[in-house]
């Protein structure tokens, strides 16, 4: 058989951009299926920093392709960047269209910021597959999502019980996706386009989650008829299969040496994602919340706070300003001996495998969940945008690997008594020996998974069987 050959095309955002990377080196190293990245651009149209490593470390069988950058200065300054990614990936359909004209082509593979390209495979007569880099339960309510705005009306977060859908426990409405809270926005009505979208363009998902973790929402995708798709592929968990070496070299280093210098599982690792933020009065929360934890280690990932929690810019750019400068006076020099902070971005797979590492306050992206599950590494759940409230809900009621913080219902802010609680009850509480122990059999479990006989991979084999049906 001939090896296929796939297009992919990854929204930029490192949470869907990084996972489709990955799945690209999966399919080269395992599969021998061998892969074109399609990299939609704006402004000067080069890559972030934050791209740039895992494009310029490709293994052979992957290259890339960047589009030409498309403009997006008319989006007002405070658009969601869901509409701002939406837009650079409607803007360049066009470039995908020439990119993909006259090639020999098996599948094409898009994240959901990237299924109205679907259309352009359609024209073509190629495949297209939808890979869906969340959780089974957010492909549930994605799925769902055309049914239930005609069902209910007014804000899912003003509903009185609970939202439920097939095999996922019951979804607080101010829990769902942060996108779908203001129906009114247009980031909902591009939401619900996608979710219409998926149900009928994508010959086949593959989603980055498994059946051991998530086996309600799994099993309802695979035997419900739910709307959408039926060749449904649970390929997860894929996750970063090491750091990238070539982002901020030094600090990596330095980072991974002070690692190896601690006592095993004695530090907590906090990380906010790829363009996660606090507000400021948060920030400095954290900051005396950590100081009075005494003697606990940590690395902390930090940013310059924002206006309020959760904001993100679109492509996560690394900032000039130093966000030393933001944290409370004399912060750094009284936690040296304990504690580093990094600044911007962290070799996250590197701290989160090492022995060192004891605990992840996370605000709990699916990516960042996934490597914390396959490293066997408890957590604190901090959600801040997207999904995340699903996931940590998912986290600490249904898996019960996650502990979680109480904010101030008024403030909503999370004083630093609480904070330092919650991360000495982590670290060497009751509650942290409980989360730890179960996140450690779940870590043994995917194991059994990313076998090479395991259900994982055999999924996948199927769907790269389809593809090299096509191809012949
Ligand atoms: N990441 C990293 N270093 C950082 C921040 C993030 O390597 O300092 C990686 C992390 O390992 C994960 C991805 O970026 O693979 C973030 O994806 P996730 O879904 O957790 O969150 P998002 O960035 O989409 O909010």
């Amino acid at each position: 058989m001939e090896r296929p050959h796939i297009f992919m095309l990854p929204s930029p955002g490192m949470g869907h951009f990084i996972p489709l990377i990955e799945l690209a080196k999966i399919l080269a190293s395992h599969h021998r299926v061998s892969a074109t990245i399609l990299v939609p651009t704006t402004g000067s149209g080069h890559l972030t920093p934050a791209q740039k490593p895992f494009l310029d470390s490709l293994p052979n069988g992957i290259n890339y392709l960047l589009l030409p950058p498309v403009e997006l200065d008319d989006v007002v300054d405070d658009a969601r960047f869901e509409v701002r990614v939406l837009l650079l990936m409607s803007r360049s359909i066009p470039f995908v269209r020439d990119a993909m004209a006259g090639c020999r082509i098996s599948a094409f593979v898009a994240d959901p910021f990237g299924i109205d390209a679907f259309e352009i495979a359609k024209e073509f007569g190629i495949p297209s597959y939808l890979y869906f880099p969340a959780s089974a339960t957010s492909l549930v309510f994605f799925l769902h999502l055309p049914d239930l705005d005609g069902s209910v009306f007014g804000e899912f977060g003003d509903l009185p019980s609970p939202v439920l859908l097939p095999g996922c426990a019951p979804l607080h409405g101010k829990d769902l996706l942060d996108s779908v809270q203001d129906r009114k926005n247009e980031a909902y009505q591009w939401i619900l386009h996608l979710s219409k979208k998926a149900r009928v363009l994508p010959d086949g998902i593959m989603l980055n989650s498994f059946a051991m973790l998530e086996p309600g929402p799994i099993r309802a995708l695979l035997q419900e008829k739910l709307p959408g798709p039926t060749a449904i592929y649970p390929i997860g968990p894929v996750i970063q299969s090491g750091s990238v070496k070539e982002v901020d070299r030094v600090e990596r280093e330095e980072c991974l040496t002070w690692l190896d210098d601690q006592p095993d599982g004695s530090v907590l690792f906090i990380s906010f994602g790829s363009g996660g933020t606090l507000s400021y009065d948060q920030h400095t929360e954290l900051a005396l919340g950590l100081e009075k934890c005494d003697y606990i280690r940590f690395i902390w990932v930090i940013r310059i706070p924002n206006c309020k929690s959760s904001n993100r810019p679109l492509l996560s750019p690394k900032c000039d300003h130093n966000p030393l400068e933001f944290l409370p006076r004399g912060f750094v020099e009284r936690t040296k001996a304990r504690g580093m902070v990094m600044n911007w971005w962290a070799p996250q797979i590197d701290i989160l495998s090492h022995r060192s590492t004891g605990g992840f306050l996370t605000h709990c992206g699916w990516n960042s969940t996934l490597e914390a599950i396959v490293h066997g590494v408890p957590l604190i759940g901090w959600p801040l945008y997207a999904e995340q409230k699903m996931n940590a809900m998912m986290l600490h009621e249904t898996l019960e690997i996650a502990l979680m913080p109480q904010a101030d219902p008024v403030s909503g802010l999370t004083d630093n008594e609480e904070i330092a609680r919650v991360v000495k009850d982590l670290m060497e509480g009751e509650d942290g020996k409980r989360v730890r122990h179960r996140i450690k059999d779940l870590s043994e479990a995917t194991k059994k998974f990313n076998s090479e006989d395991g259900d994982s991979t055999k999924l996948l084999a199927q769907v790269i069987l389809k593809w090299g049906d096509y191809n012949n």
